[in-house]
């Protein structure tokens, strides 16, 4: 299992162009005209958004295992 992870946004950066939302595989990241929307429930820590946005505006944040 890869470490799971919650997706971060610098808002200073992201300028809303979609690319992280459309190449995320399980459709955990909504963009809208309002602003960058991240869906932890769906997301399966692939971090293909980090490496997908074009200014970086997308960080990794580790999360706790709860057991
Ligand atoms: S890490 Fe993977 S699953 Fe999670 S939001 Fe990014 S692209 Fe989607
Ligand atoms: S790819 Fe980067 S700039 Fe584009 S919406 Fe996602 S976080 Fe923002």
């Amino acid at each position: 299992m890869p470490e799971r992870i919650k997706v971060i946004v610098n808002e200073d950066r992201c300028y809303l162009c979609g690319g992280c939302a459309g190449v995320c595989p399980t459709l955990a990241i909504e963009v809208h005209s309002s602003g960058w929307e991240f869906l932890q429930d769906k997301c399966i820590s692939c971090r293909i958004c980090i490496s997908a946005c074009p200014v970086g505006a997308l960080s990794a944040e580790s999360l706790e295992v709860s057991e």
